[in-house]
C-alpha cells in the first residue's frame, strides 16, 4: 500500500476505458488518489502482459447469503414455494455468513453490493447492521444496506392469521414464531432506519428503505418510506412484480393499476429501485421511467425460480433505466457476476426482439445504473480521472488463449467467456482488495468452511423440520391455486 491507502499503479495490456462504448486503449498504467483513479499513463514495458482492466461491476440486488438456499433444502422452484422453505434457513454467525458472499462476489469482480437484508428480527436490526456493515468494509466492497420493513402480508398473498389457520395444526406454532412478529409501527421503522444511518454510514456504506415488497407494507407505510426518502434522499429499495402470482394479486387488490397507486404514493422516484419487474406491464414500465425510477433485473434468479424473462425490450422502448443483480442465485450457484453478465446479454438481445439489449446498455446497467442504485451517486463506469477508484483486472490471456491476433475486439472475449476464474485482482476506492484471485481483508477459505460446519452441526434440527416444510408448501400451493387461478 501506498499513498494513504490507495494501491500503487495498475499496469495492463487493454484498458476498457468505457466498456459497452468501444474504447480500448492498448497498454496503459492507471494510478489511484483518494480512492479516486488518478493519472492514466501509456506504459512501454511488459508490465501487465495479457491483462484487461475495466471498472469494477456493481450487484444491484442481493441477499448475501455464504450458505447457498440448496444447502438447507430451499430446492429451485416457483418463487412462492421455494421462499416457505427459508424457515429451515438455519442460524448462523451472521459475520461470517455476509463475509463469505462478499468474498465470493469480490472474487467475481464486484466492487458494489445492494445488500436486501431480511430480518424480522427488529429488536436486533442495529446491531446486525453494524455486524453486517463491518463485513463489507473488511473484505472491502461498497455496501448498501436495505433496512428490511414490512407490516402485513409475511406469510404470503392474504392475510397472516388466515393463511395460519389453513395451516396443518401440528405446525401453526411454529410457523408463528418463525415469521410473525408484532409489527412496529411507520415512525418507529423510520427511526430504526435513521439511527442505524447513523450508525454504519461511512465512506464505503450506506443505507436505504427496504420494504420488503410493496404488498408487505401498508400504504400507510409506503408513503412515511417516500416521505422520509424524499426528505433525506436515501434510496428505496424493493422486489416488484417477480412472479404471476403476484401480478394476479396485483390486479385483484389495485385495479386501477399497482404501480399507478404506489406512484400515487410517492414512492416512484429516480430514487427507486424494484427489483425483478418481470410482469410490470408497459403501462407501468411508462410510469417507471417517467419517474427516473429504475428496475434491477435479476436475470438468472428469474429462471432458477421460474418466474419468467423481464420485459426488458419494453424497459429500452420506454427508456427506463435498469441495473442488474444476482439476487444470490446465480446461473451455477456461485456468484459469478460475469457469467450473470453474459446470461443477461444473451437473453435480452435474442433476435426478433424489438429492442435488443446492445453493448452499451448491458453495461450501463452493470456500471453506471447499478452504482447509482447501489451507491446514489452519478458518474461511474469510465476509467477517467476523477472516477471512483474502482476497477477490475481479468487474466485475459487465459480466457484469450487459442484467440488469433486482430481477429476480434478483446472486450468480445470478455463477453463470450469471463468468469470469476479470471478475475486477478479487484481494486475498491482505490484499495486492492483481491489479488491473485485471493480476497485479502479476509480467509475466505477458513470462513466457508466455518458456516459449512456451523450449519451441518444444526443438521439434525433441521431434518426435523423437513416435514413441515413439505406440509406448508403443499399449503400454500393449494391455496395460490384456489385463490388466484391462471
Ligand atoms: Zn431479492
Amino acid at each position: 500500500m501506498t499513498n494513504n491507502g490507495n494501491a500503487g499503479p495498475v499496469d495492463v495490456e487493454y484498458l476498457a476505458v468505457a466498456p459497452g462504448r468501444g474504447d480500448i486503449r492498448n497498454r496503459a498504467t492507471v494510478s489511484f488518489s483518494d480512492g479516486l483513479i488518478g493519472k492514466i499513463e501509456s506504459s512501454s514495458g511488459s508490465n501487465g502482459r495479457g491483462l484487461l482492466a475495466m471498472p469494477a461491476l456493481v450487484d444491484a440486488h442481493d441477499h448475501v447469503r455464504g450458505l447457498h438456499h440448496i444447502a438447507f433444502g430451499a430446492k429451485d422452484q416457483t418463487f412462492e414455494v421455494w421462499r416457505a422453505a427459508l424457515y429451515a434457513q438455519p442460524p448462523l454467525d451472521l459475520y461470517m455468513n455476509c463475509a463469505l458472499a462478499f468474498g465470493r462476489l469480490a472474487q467475481a469482480g464486484v466492487g458494489s453490493v445492494m445488500h436486501v437484508y431480511s430480518s424480522i428480527n427488529v429488536e436486533r436490526m442495529a446491531e446486525d447492521a453494524e455486524i453486517i456493515s463491518r463485513a463489507a468494509r473488511d473484505v472491502g466492497v461498497r455496501l448498501a444496506l436495505a433496512v428490511p420493513l414490512r407490516d402485513q402480508l409475511t406469510l404470503g398473498y392474504a392475510d397472516d392469521e388466515k393463511l395460519l389457520a389453513l395451516h396443518d395444526p401440528r405446525d401453526r406454532e411454529f410457523i408463528r414464531n418463525t415469521w410473525l412478529y408484532p409489527f412496529p409501527s411507520p415512525r418507529t421503522y423510520m427511526d430504526m432506519v435513521a439511527d442505524i444511518a447513523r450508525k454504519v454510514e461511512g465512506p464505503t456504506v450506506s443505507v436505504q428503505y427496504g420494504p420488503n415488497s410493496p404488498y408487505a407494507c401498508s400504504d400507510k407505510l409506503l408513503q412515511s418510506i417516500a416521505e422520509a426518502s424524499a426528505r433525506d434522499g436515501r434510496r428505496v429499495t424493493t422486489h416488484i412484480l417477480e412472479t404471476s402470482l403476484q401480478r394476479r394479486w396485483a390486479n385483484a387488490t389495485y385495479p386501477k393499476g399497482f404501480v399507478r397507486h404506489l406512484a400515487d404514493l410517492g414512492l416512484i422516484t429516480e430514487r427507486f429501485t424494484g427489483a425483478h419487474g418481470i410482469w410490470l406491464t408497459p403501462d407501468e414500465i411508462r410510469i417507471m421511467a417517467e419517474n427516473g425510477a429504475q428496475i434491477a433485473i435479476n436475470a438468472s434468479s428469474n429462471l432458477r425460480l421460474r418466474s419468467g424473462i423481464a420485459p426488458v425490450s419494453e424497459y429500452i422502448k420506454a427508456g427506463m433505466r435498469f441495473s442488474f443483480g444476482i439476487d444470490s442465485f446465480s446461473i451455477d450457484d456461485d456468484e459469478d457476476a460475469f457469467r450473470e453478465l453474459r446470461v443477461g446479454h444473451w437473453l435480452f438481445s435474442l433476435d426478433g426482439s424489438p429492442a435488443p439489449m446492445s453493448q452499451q446498455l448491458l453495461f450501463e446497467g452493470w456500471h453506471r445504473n447499478g452504482y447509482r442504485a447501489v451507491n446514489n451517486k452519478e458518474g461511474y463506469g469510465e476509467v477517467m480521472p476523477g472516477a471512483p477508484g474502482d476497477l477490475v483486472v481479468l487474466n485475459f490471456d487465459s480466457m484469450a488463449y487459442d484467440v488469433i491476433d486482430g481477429m476480434v475486439d478483446p472486450m468480445e472475449v470478455v463477453l463470450t467467456r469471463a468468469t470469476t476464474r479470471h478475475v486477478k485482482s479487484l481494486y475498491v476506492a482505490g484499495r486492492e482488495i483481491v489479488r491473485e484471485g485471493k480476497v485479502l481483508g479476509v480467509d475466505l477459505e477458513a470462513i466457508e468452511r466455518e458456516v459449512i460446519k456451523m450449519a451441518r452441526a444444526r443438521g439434525e434440527h433441521m431434518r426435523s423440520l423437513r416435514p413441515i416444510l413439505e406440509r406448508t408448501q403443499k399449503t400454500l400451493k393449494s391455496f395460490h391455486e384456489e385463490t388466484f387461478p391462471k
